[in-house]
């Protein structure tokens, strides 16, 4: 009794939570006159216990991003098999030996961020791994201990992995400095874009997503606005 009134508060919750950042999204989009069905909210479920995780699915989210292969690993396959249409996005850093496992369980890698990992990822796929869209990391500060090509690299890297690759990389992906105003990355990002000619911009999370969607997002990240703060 006491479990299933504290399950559904939390829906509520959960709920009010993704209310809030859709109106707050609608908004954003309102002031930069663009289309809120451009913007796609990736829910951040990395570290959420798998009960809120069903809560936010039976709530209508479908698509969601894990920054670690294994702990995906361990909750999506068995998600995945009472719910469909699930998109699953891999936003943490990927390391070679696991490409192929990320290539199986994800349907989009956001992180692509250095040769060695698109000579892995075609590697797999010539052997038969799914040839899922990817997004280029840009390290659009320049920061030396944060993944992700210099944006001066961003487009040329980009075409080398489609033509030298052959892989299917739709868009670009930032994490802009913590400890800085984000607006001049996220704008830098879009120009990145669009210059290169690829459609999907993933930027913004809980703290700043409005502000990326008006600078042209077509993905924002969002974990603790939705779940609550990370256990
Ligand atoms: C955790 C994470 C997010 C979500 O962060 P919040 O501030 O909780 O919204 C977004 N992007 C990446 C790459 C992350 O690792």
């Amino acid at each position: 009794m006491t479990l299933d009134m504290d399950k559904s508060s939390h829906k509520i919750g959960l709920a009010a939570n993704i209310a809030m950042v859709r109106e707050r999204l609608k908004k954003a989009c309102l002031e930069a006159g663009r289309p809120l069905e451009e913007i796609t909210l990736t829910a951040v479920s990395k570290t959420q216990a798998l009960e809120k995780i069903e809560q936010a699915l039976e709530l209508g989210l479908n698509v969601f991003g894990e920054n670690k292969v294994q702990e995906a690993a361990s909750k999506w396959p068995m998600l995945r098999k009472t719910h469909k249409n699930i998109e699953l996005r891999l936003i943490g850093p990927l390391q070679t030996n696991k490409a192929k496992q990320a290539l199986d369980l994800f349907d989009v890698i956001e992180t692509l961020d250095r040769e060695k990992l698109a000579a892995a990822l075609a590697k797999e796929i010539v052997k038969g791994a799914p040839s899922i869209p990817l997004l280029v990391q840009v390290n659009t500060g320049e920061e030396p201990q944060k993944s992700g090509i210099a944006p001066r690299e961003a487009i040329d890297f980009a075409k080398h992995c489609q033509q030298h690759y052959g892989l299917n990389v739709v868009g670009l992906m930032c994490i802009p400095p913590a400890n800085e105003s984000p607006s001049p990355h996220f704008a830098l990002l879009a120009k990145l874009a669009r210059r290169a000619g690829l459609r999907e911009i993933s930027m913004g999370m809980s703290g700043d997503y409005d502000i990326a969607a008006q600078l042209g997002a077509t993905h924002v990240r969002i974990g603790s606005a939705i779940f609550g703060e990370r256990i």
